[in-house]
C-alpha cells in the first residue's frame, strides 16, 4: 500500500455496491465476508436488514481504521431496476456472476451499463463506469465441480472493459472473498481524491442509524 495513506483521514468510510443476477451469491458473499471478521480478528459484524448493507472494519497502513459497507441488492436484481440512492456515494462496485450459469456472465455487462448510466450526471459526468468509480468481477461459486464459463472468457471481459480485475470466488469455502475486496478497498484508497468526503457522507449514514438518506 502507498505511503499516501498516512495522508488519510484516521477514520475513512468507503461504500460498496454489490451487483449481479438473482442467484449469483451476493448476500452470501457478504455474509461470508463480513463473518470473517472474527477469525481475522480485525473486524465488526453488522447487518441492517432494513437498508441492506453490511459493515466490516478494516485496519489499514498506521492503524487507519476503514468502514467498509457492503451494500446488497434489496432483492430485485435487474440492471436498469436499481435506485440512483443505491449507488450514490459508492466509491466501488463489486459485479457478481454463477461460474455454473452462463447466463449470468452475460448479465454482467448489462450491471456495467447500469453503473454508468446511473452514476451519469450524478457525480462525473461519465458514461463509463470505469471512470466513475473501480470495477472488479467476481466469478462465484468456484467451489461447484461443473463450471460452464471458461476463465479466458472472463479475464478477457475484464480487460476489454476495462474493469480493474477478477477473482475467482466461493462464499461456501470463503476462497479470495477477503482478498478481492481487500484488493478493491486498497486501490480506492490509493487512487480516490474523494475519501474525505467519503468521510463526512458516512457521517450521514451513522447519524441516521436506518441507513436511509
Ligand atoms: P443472491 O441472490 O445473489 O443474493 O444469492 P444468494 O447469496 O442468496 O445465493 C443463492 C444460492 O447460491 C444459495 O442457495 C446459496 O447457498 C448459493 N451459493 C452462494 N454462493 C455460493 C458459492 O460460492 N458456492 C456454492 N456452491 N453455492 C453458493
Ligand atoms: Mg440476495
Amino acid at each position: 500500500m502507498s505511503s499516501d495513506l498516512n495522508a488519510l483521514p484516521q477514520e475513512i468510510f468507503l461504500k460498496l455496491v454489490v451487483l449481479g443476477d438473482l442467484g449469483v451469491g451476493k448476500t452470501s458473499l457478504i455474509r461470508s465476508y463480513t463473518e470473517a471478521a472474527e477469525e481475522e480478528g480485525q473486524g465488526q459484524y453488522r447487518v441492517s436488514v432494513e437498508s441492506g448493507f453490511s459493515t466490516k472494519r478494516l485496519v489499514v497502513g498506521d492503524n487507519k481504521t476503514v468502514h467498509v459497507q457492503l451494500w446488497d441488492v434489496p432483492g430485485h436484481e435487474r440492471f436498469g431496476g436499481m435506485t440512483r440512492v443505491y449507488y450514490k456515494y459508492a466509491h466501488g462496485a463489486v459485479i457478481v456472476f454463477d461460474l455454473a450459469r452462463p447466463e449470468t456472465f452475460e448479465s454482467a455487462l448489462g450491471w456495467l451499463s447500469d453503473v454508468a448510466e446511473k452514476l451519469f450526471d450524478e457525480q462525473k459526468q461519465t458514461r463509463d463506469a470505469n471512470t466513475a468509480m473501480p470495477v472488479i468481477l467476481l466469478a462465484n461459486k468456484c467451489d461447484l465441480p461443473d463450471l460452464k464459463v471458461p476463465r479466458q472468457k472472463y479475464s478477457s471481459y475484464v480487460s476489454e472493459n476495462g474493469l480493474l480485475t477478477w477473482f475467482e470466488t466461493s462464499s461456501r469455502d470463503r476462497s479470495n472473498v477477503s482478498l478481492a475486496i481487500k484488493r478493491l478497498v486498497e486501490y480506492i484508497l490509493e487512487t480516490d481524491p474523494q475519501v474525505k468526503v467519503a468521510q463526512a457522507n458516512a457521517k450521514l449514514w451513522k447519524d441516521n442509524d436506518d441507513g436511509r438518506f
